[in-house]
């Protein structure tokens, strides 16, 4: 009998845990200082987006600002397809999405929670509520000191997730961290006058990033989504995407990210034509409502005092040179990110350092009998389902591992 300790029941430990268990000889713990998968009831908005639907594992690593190489070879052995199968045999029916997201039918996250529980019930996995504090490698294993007390287990897996203290128990075992930073996360502006507009969104819109003069080279599928106004700033996923790519710009009050939304999604050339022809056919409206019909109304307004522009002048009046200032700002609307809203984050950028891990075990380099799975490495996926991915992923690797 050899016995496994897996600090971190969130989505990867669990995952990791389940797997591990399918060798009778392997006595699991799971050690947790909080309520086993709690992190995955907020997921999806409460619906959990567990997966997402690209079945071609090098599109799918696509989707992640760091780890894509590495995740080649763990997502041509457990992939979208298998995280699909694998729910579909615990009870847990999927739908997709048109936008491509994986959901449980029941849009419930307890309800992925409660069978993946039952899992580990069955399994007999055993729940050890302790925070763990400090790892020390030990002949032939490892022991655990936690606020209540000492262990030792034969392997050891560190799925502590993005937050917590599980960096430093991996770099106290000689493990480097890539600099943790947040990602996927809401941006605090400069511009303050949008602040009235706070939870007004617009649907897929695209956009620009410069930094420091220079335009960022972004892929552009990621430069396109949905855009929400904060109290502070700006968000939703378009913004979740840039500030992810962006993660580590160092962009601050002095140097800020400048992002140009483009609120029409066309040419400002075949915009002006198209505003143009709006203008002339209603020549007695107000100009106010003439823009309404491309955006929101209150964001209209907002942008015509911000030019100065009268929104009662009727639309037939309006000069060309005010025209001109109206197709700027609905196809080139300039923001300046200064910071990212703190705590806010879906996920943390950064972890342990891939190259001292080995992606067909997730075992370490270093150390043996070490293994990670999830969000503590140095990956992190766009939203959509790709940090649930991983952690299905990596943490079905890892039990595989374990379980041989
Ligand atoms: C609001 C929100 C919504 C999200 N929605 C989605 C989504 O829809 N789809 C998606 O793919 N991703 C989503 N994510 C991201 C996803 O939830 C995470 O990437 C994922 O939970 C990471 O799993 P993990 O198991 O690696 O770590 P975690 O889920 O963070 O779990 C780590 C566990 O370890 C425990 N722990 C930590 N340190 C210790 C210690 N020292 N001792 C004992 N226990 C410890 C913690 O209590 C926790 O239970 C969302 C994140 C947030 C915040």
């Amino acid at each position: 009998m050899s016995s496994t300790g897996i600090i971190g029941g969130g989505p990867a430990g669990v995952m990791c845990a389940i797997w591990a268990s399918q060798n009778p000889e392997n006595k699991i713990f799971i050690f947790d200082k909080n309520i086993i998968l709690n992190t995955i009831l907020p997921t999806g908005g409460g619906r959990c987006n567990l997966a997402y639907s690209e079945f071609n594992f090098k599109e799918l690593a696509k989707f992640y600002p760091r780890g894509e190489k590495f995740l080649y070879s763990v997502f041509s052995r457990f992939s979208t397809k298998d995280t699909l199968d694998f729910f579909n045999k615990i009870g847990v029916k999927t739908y997709t999405q048109d936008d491509l997201r994986i959901f449980p039918v029941t849009d419930s996250s307890k309800d992925v929670k409660n069978a993946l529980l039952k899992q580990l019930e069955k399994k007999n996995i055993k729940k050890v509520f302790e925070n763990v504090v400090k790892v020390r490698k030990i002949e032939n294993g490892f022991e655990l000191t936690t606020d209540k007390g000492v262990h030792r287990v034969d392997k050891l897996v560190i799925a502590t997730g993005g937050k917590g203290n599980g960096h430093s128990l991996a770099k106290s075992l000689g493990h480097n961290i890539t600099e943790l930073r947040p990602a996927l996360s809401s941006l605090i502006t400069k511009e303050k006058d949008f602040v009235s507009l706070s939870g007004v969104s617009l649907k897929n819109i695209s956009a620009q990033v410069f930094f420091n003069n220079k335009k960022l080279k972004i892929p552009k599928n990621i430069l396109s989504g949905d855009f929400l106004f904060t109290h502070s700033g700006i968000s939703g996923p378009l913004i979740y995407k840039i500030s992810s790519y962006c993660a580590y710009v160092d962009f601050s009050e002095s140097a800020p990210l400048k992002i140009e939304l483009n609120l029409v999604n066309l040419e400002d050339t075949e915009f002006d034509e198209i505003l143009l022809n709006g203008l002339k056919d209603n020549a007695q409206k107000d100009v106010l409502n003439v823009i309404s019909k491309f955006i929101p109304k209150n964001l209209a307004a907002v942008i015509l005092e911000r030019e100065n522009i009268n929104p009662s002048i009727k639309s037939g009046q309006l000069c060309k040179k005010d025209r001109e200032k109206i197709v700027k700002q609905l196809t080139a609307l300039t923001l300046h990110a200064q910071k990212t809203a703190v705590g806010e984050e879906i996920v943390t950028s950064g972890g342990v350092d891939l190259k001292e891990v080995d992606s067909k075990t997730m075992g370490s380099k270093l150390v043996s009998g070490l293994y990670f799975c999830g969000e503590i490495l140095d990956i992190d996926g766009l939203t959509g389902g790709f940090n649930l991915q991983n952690c299905w992923s990596t943490g079905y690797i890892a039990g595989i591992s374990l379980a041989n």
